[in-house]
């Protein structure tokens, strides 16, 4: 549970300028959900510990392939896919609000077949989606070598998703904290949210307002956007959000380049329009250790080299990591918290916070200014966790 304000806190502040929402964290989604607000009329400020947009959303690869990656539909594939129809309108949009180009590239993914065990990955999904009508296409190897003729000889076969399309989340995450700011939008950089503030009321508790390294701010609304970091401010609420680190590499781009998102089942190469080439990942466990490691930036280079023989010879550009927010069961957590009227989570994004940043914004910003999303977040409601409360 939040904690109370005391007193003393609450007149700290009172001259501050009144918001409708706070939101605690300045990456994709924070940022883009505030502006989906300020442009409904909401007065909306972001709180960001250091400066916006230099977690996660700033270390992402901005795949939006939510069919190369699913081995199944259910809630949460659907809203992915319903996330990746929006980004065509939200590049646009983004393009027009701010003059930042996201590099919304729509060439498709390429996901390859190097070994007998990959065929019998593929082989599943290729048939559950093709039964279920998605749009995947089997590639034999002659037809590949045609659209990418560098990569390796030993591909055996391909799926090719034409709709999983790629952004630049660098370009991403600028263009969505300059949008929210030329709505109205004030972002608080380098003030820490310490606590969340809730009182009680006719035996209800209610969210009054966070307290931060510069002070108590007082609102009905908070909006828990913080990532990885986002179960320590809801620590007695048993969020179960946890750091995975992930690491990547640049390296300059090789004559020709390739033009698709190419996956194989150990790694991923994509093409980035700037001209240079972005490979990973991995997944570790690693508590918050955002280093790049040795080791890391190894495997990431052999596993691309499998896709892409001579990469390892390409110029190094970069390298950098970041920890995705994984939720206990891989899926966000989304909307209010039954037991804190005010108190909504936007958190837990995983492997998908690009992808899924539009349908975020557009939902959780319905649910405060209609008092209901289009899309029924129930799926993604916190309360899947309430046994760990109640053992907690
Ligand atoms: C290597 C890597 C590759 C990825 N590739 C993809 C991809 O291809 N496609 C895709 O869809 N997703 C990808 N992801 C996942 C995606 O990056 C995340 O899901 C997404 O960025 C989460 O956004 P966020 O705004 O919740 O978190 P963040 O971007 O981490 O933002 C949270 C912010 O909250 C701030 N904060 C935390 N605590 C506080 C506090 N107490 N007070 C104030 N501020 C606070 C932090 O400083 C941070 O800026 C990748 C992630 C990684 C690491």
């Amino acid at each position: 549970m939040p904690v109370r304000p005391s007193a003393a806190l609450l007149v700290m502040n009172e001259c501050k300028q009144q918001f409708d929402v706070l939101i605690v964290g300045g990456g994709v989604i924070g940022c883009s959900i505030a502006w989906r607000l300020a442009q409904s009329g909401q007065r909306v400020a972001i709180f960001e510990r250091g400066d916006a947009g230099k977690e996660a959303s700033w270390a992402a690869g901005g795949m939006l392939a939510p069919l190369a990656e699913a081995d199944r539909a259910d809630e949460f594939f659907a809203l992915c896919v319903k996330s990746r129809a929006l980004y065509a309108d939200f590049a646009a949009e983004l393009k027009t609000a701010t003059g930042i180009d996201i590099e919304y590239r729509t060439e498709g993914t390429l996901f390859l077949s190097l070994t007998e065990a990959d065929d019998h990955e593929l082989e599943e999904r290729w048939r559950w989606q093709h039964d279920a009508g998605l749009n995947v296409k089997r590639l034999d190897a002659g037809c590949v070598r045609k659209l990418e003729p560098t990569i390796n000889e030993r591909l055996r076969w391909a799926l090719k998703f034409p709709d999983d399309h790629q952004v630049n989340a660098r370009q991403l995450m600028q263009a969505t904290l300059s949008a929210a700011q030329a709505a109205g939008v004030q972002v608080f950089a380098q003030t820490e949210v310490r606590r969340l503030l809730s009182d009680s009321h006719a035996g209800k508790n209610r969210i009054v307002g966070v307290e931060t390294t510069q002070g108590v701010w007082q609102a009905p609304v908070v909006v828990l956007a913080a990532g990885s970091w986002s179960s320590l401010l809801a620590e007695a609420t048993h969020l179960p959000v946890t750091p995975v680190r992930g690491q990547m590499v640049a390296v300059a781009s090789p004559t020709p380049a390739v033009r698709h998102v190419i996956y194989s089942r150990r790694g991923y190469v994509v093409p980035r329009a700037s001209g240079f080439l972005i490979a990973g990942s991995t997944t570790e466990q690693v508590g918050f250790d955002r280093r790049v490691t040795a080791g890391g930036v190894a495997s990431i280079i052999a596993r691309a080299e499998e896709i892409l023989p001579g990469f390892g010879d390409l110029a190094l550009l970069e390298t950098w990591a970041g920890v995705r927010p994984g939720s206990a069961d891989e899926m966000p957590v989304l909307g209010e918290d039954p037991a804190v009227a005010g108190l909504i989570y936007a958190t837990g994004h995983y492997r998908n916070g690009i992808l899924l940043c539009p349908i975020t914004a557009q939902l959780i910003s319905e649910l405060l200014t209609k008092g209901e999303s289009s899309v029924s977040l129930t799926p993604f409601s916190v309360l899947r966790f309430a046994h760990r409360r109640a053992v907690g």
